[in-house]
């Protein structure tokens, strides 16, 4: 069975054939680079690094391609708030999310467009739209997409046509709005002071202005594809569920409308939500949301991609503390796993030791390819994974060796598709507290047993004797210290005056 996806523009799941044998483009929503990503998208972002690494040990070429929004209505606002220009203001959050994806080791796109750099583009786009009459130039000097001039507009979201409102009178300017108000939407707006005075507005034959949001990403895509000789259709288009509209509608209607084509890529894959803010949230993260907020906190990134892709990426996923410590325990224990196997085939193989290796890797391989290949079920995969560490563990207790260059490589070549190993195999800190933040009122003096609920008091006597120190109570510090050591806990003073609580 080859790979399968399910299709957003069929509701399908769907045998998955690119355009051009052995190769793939891509084009994913990037983020709009206007405060730190959320763990949310990066959600989104796991998902489709999931999807690429399949399809790369599938044996595809991959394109991908990622935009960063870097001028729509919120960064002006911001921009303007601070005076400075968008370029300014943007430069660092590009930075940051670049940081962030590092550290949850996601695969670099090969192409990252800024949407200022790809002003010409954007305005051939409008001028093409205008041309062909699917656009026109509103009274407020702004250019609109005519809906009504596009019959397939709202196939994407299956929007029931009877709702559009079309025409002058319904018509939107800002770059998002909700699904109660499918109407024309803006393709290029015109530019006002507060757009000049952070440099966003460039010249167009139609009026000074600047890109609407949705247009940004189809002439971005089309423009990118044109340079590496891949025609104008891509073959997936992805993102998060909440930009199926108006967002990713909008510029099926752009792209479709220009370039002829009855497509503008022909599998739309979307990632559901990661709940962060539910009540479960609260106990250990309190308001932490981005992904350099859970790494400042010590949270390994192989934890975080194992919980991720526990759960398929068309489900909604709730972040809670006893996700998170599972998720470090099941990375920990492929971890020793991993080292184990690998010491072994290190020690050299046994005659008669193969066959045992052989079967137990080639299950790997085909139950890891049967689950992927079904619409990336990582679930089902990840369940393989665990099943041949703890068989492997039983094979290697009664003394069979496996061969570096088979069944060693297979697992390792497995396992890269989900990168999830240990950072730092041993003594994982658990996390960081810092002074000035709340200090516990009602800690128990024993540790409690279930092992999330340990590690919130673990750092919960952590910040108790931060404030120990803080108020020169060295004693009641000492004593702490010495309360944490007995329930299995290490605690480690930092330069910057934050400690870390480990498990040694
Ligand atoms: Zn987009």
């Amino acid at each position: 069975m080859p790979l399968r996806l399910y299709n957003t523009l069929t509701r399908q799941v769907q045998a998955f054939t690119p355009l051009v044998p052995g190769q793939v483009s891509m084009y994913t929503c990037g983020p709009t680079v206007w405060n730190y990503a959320h763990i949310g998208n990066f959600r989104t972002f796991l998902f489709e690094d999931l999807l690429r690494r399949w399809l790369e040990a599938s044996g595809f070429r991959v394109l991908h391609i990622m935009n960063l929004t870097d001028v729509d209505d919120r960064i002006i606002k911001e921009a303007g708030a601070r005076h400075v220009s968008i370029r300014e203001f943007t430069a660092p959050f590009a930075q940051a999310f670049f940081e962030d994806r590092d550290y949850l080791r996601i695969r670099p796109a090969h192409e990252y467009p800024r949407a200022t750099e790809y002003v010409a583009p954007m305005i051939a786009l409008v001028e093409g739209l205008l041309q062909r009459g699917t656009a026109y130039g509103g009274d407020d000097g702004s250019v609109y997409f005519a809906i009504s001039r596009f019959p397939a507009y709202g196939r994407l979201s299956q929007l029931d046509r009877r709702e559009l409102k079309t025409g002058a009178s319904g018509r939107v300017s800002s770059d998002e709005y909700d699904k109660e108000n499918a109407q024309d939407f803006v393709l290029w707006k015109a530019a006002k002071p507060e757009d000049e005075a952070v440099e966003a507005a460039w010249d167009a034959p139609f009026g000074r202005g600047r890109p609407g949001w949705h247009l940004e990403c189809s002439a971005m895509a089309l423009s990118l594809l044109e340079r590496h000789g891949m025609g104008d259709v891509l073959d997936i288009h992805a993102g998060g569920v909440d930009l199926i509209f108006p967002h990713h509608e909008d510029e099926i209607a752009q792209s479709c409308a220009f370039t002829g084509r009855p497509e503008f890529a022909r599998f739309w894959l979307h990632g559901e939500f990661l709940n962060v803010r539910g009540t479960k949230m609260s106990k250990r993260f309190g308001n932490i949301t981005t992904p350099r907020d859970l790494k400042a906190d010590g949270v390994d990134a192989g934890t975080l991609r194992l919980l991720m892709f526990q759960t398929h990426y068309r489900q909604k996923l709730d972040l809670t503390d006893d996700a998170l410590a599972g998720a470090r325990e099941g990375s920990r224990r492929l971890g020793d796993f991993d080292r184990r196997l690998r010491e072994a085939a290190a020690e050299g193989g046994r005659p008669g030791d193969t066959e045992d290796f052989d079967r137990w890797s080639s299950t790997l391989e085909e139950s890891v390819r049967q689950a992927l290949d079904d619409d990336l079920n990582a679930p089902q995969a990840l369940a393989a994974i665990f099943a041949a560490a703890r068989e492997g563990n039983r094979m290697l207790d009664a003394g069979l060796r496996p061969q570096s260059a088979t069944h060693v490589s297979t697992w390792g070549r497995l396992l890269e598709v989900f990168d999830l190993l240990p950072a730092s195999p041993v003594g994982a800190t658990i996390g960081r507290a810092s002074l000035g933040a709340t200090e516990p009122a009602d800690l128990s003096e024993a540790p409690p047993a279930d092992s999330a609920d340990a590690e919130v008091w673990a750092l919960g006597w952590a910040r108790a004797r931060l404030g120990a120190k803080g108020r020169r109570d060295y004693k009641e510090a000492d004593r702490i210290r010495d309360l944490l050591k007995a329930a299995g806990w290490e605690i480690r003073d930092n330069k910057d005056g934050t400690v870390e609580v480990r498990r040694p």
